[in-house]
């Protein structure tokens, strides 16, 4: 009975200590931004390693992109999809597409908005994109390791507060929502709508009106399977302002549409815009939740030859889920069950020494209801 109490303190222990460091992580940290708006300042992703200089939260320990280990996230059922309302607008309705000389923004109107999948809700400022060039991917979060060719931003600001460049500034102030681009067999009649634009726009500074359409046709057809973590903007001033949702399902666009992407646009010296991605940051203890069960979440042999360190932690990580859990589970029913039995053994003994002492009858009573109820 002690042995078996101790194991199953030991282990509400461990694992209230867990969920305890990722529900704060979760709650404090959020974020991202080229979502700055006119105000042009003089970064470059040449000095990327020097922007806490200027730009102090740049070096802070909750900043975005990140590379999300799937072994190591953590299903959370209460991650509902993501529901968005306003997104198709008409071909009447324009839009300001243009180039800040960082990336090609669309400015978007506050119509659209997050409506489901978050605790609040968050209306839309712009989209941009970040990728590489016609060498190689680029997009800002990987996933286990691996970089898609290019990524899509959707930035949008908590509507309990009045502008964007409010809410920038608050905890709890930004959602953006990110996608993966990779190349498909087919020209993407939505990302055309953009990208027919591009040579309009070559030079940093340049603005052009396009026509409304879908943008979600920009996103993936599945918004219910995604990453969630706090983060900040992956841009000066970095503010950790960004609860991030990342999708699992990627948008497919052709070869050529890459091409131009990654060819289209110059930068302010007048160089060819390319690999406008931030190097991932570290989690330092924040947790990456899925909205969904993911293959690798589950506990599996350790494959050999792999790092040892980093295996032996993705295991331990990985068995939170499955193997923690049950343990606990296990060791609760174990702890009954020794307690029903101890009081099995204590209500006999009382049983029989009720002949000689009238006074116990009441504790055996009570020893009786709680065996029926076992
Ligand atoms: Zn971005």
């Amino acid at each position: 009975m002690s042995r078996s109490a101790l194991r199953v303190s030991l282990l509400l222990l461990a694992v209230l200590g867990r969920a305890g460091a990722g529900s704060e992580h979760v709650g404090q940290d959020p974020p991202h931004s080229s979502e700055q708006g006119p105000g042009h300042s003089h970064w470059s992703y040449e000095d990327v390693e020097h922007w806490g200089v200027v730009y102090p939260d740049c070096a802070r320990t909750s900043q975005s992109p990140i590379n999300i280990d799937v072994a190591k996230t953590i299903f959370s059922p209460h991650l509902r999809p993501i529901q968005l309302s306003g997104y198709s607008l008409p071909a009447n309705q324009k839009l300001k597409l243009s180039n800040n000389g960082h990336t090609v923004v669309l400015e978007l109107p506050e119509s659209l908005a997050i409506t489901g999948g978050y605790a609040q809700q968050y209306r839309a400022v712009q989209l941009h994109l970040h990728w590489g060039s016609l060498m190689g991917p680029g997009s800002e979060h990987t996933i286990s390791g691996h970089r898609f060719a290019a990524e899509i931003h959707v930035v949008h600001y908590n509507t309990k507060y009045e502008s964007f460049q409010k809410a920038m500034v608050q905890p709890d102030g930004l959602a953006v929502l990110g996608a993966f681009l990779e190349v498909g067999p087919r020209e993407n009649p939505y990302y055309q709508e953009i990208f027919e634009h591009l040579n309009e726009i070559e030079a940093e500074g340049e603005e052009v009106m396009v026509s409304g359409f879908n943008i979600a046709g920009l996103l993936p057809a599945n918004l219910k399977f995604y990453f969630h973590y706090n983060g900040s903007l992956t841009t000066p001033p970095c503010y950790q302002t960004v609860k991030w949702t990342v999708f699992n399902q990627t948008v497919l666009i052709s070869r050529e549409q890459m091409s131009t992407l990654a060819r289209s646009l110059r930068n302010e010296d007048s160089e060819p815009l390319q690999n406008n991605y931030r190097p991932v940051q570290g989690l330092n203890g924040r947790w990456v939740l899925a909205s969904f069960q993911t293959t690798l979440s589950v506990e599996k042999p350790i494959p050999p030859g792999r790092d040892g360190s980093a295996t032996t932690e993705g295991h331990s990580s990985s068995s939170f889920h499955a193997g923690d859990v049950l343990a606990v589970l296990f060791g609760v029913l174990f702890a009954i069950t020794a307690l029903a039995f101890l009081l099995y053994i204590y209500k006999h003994r009382s049983q029989n020494a009720r002949l000689d002492s009238p006074t116990k009858s009441k504790v055996i009573y009570t020893a009786a209801s709680t065996e029926n109820t076992v």
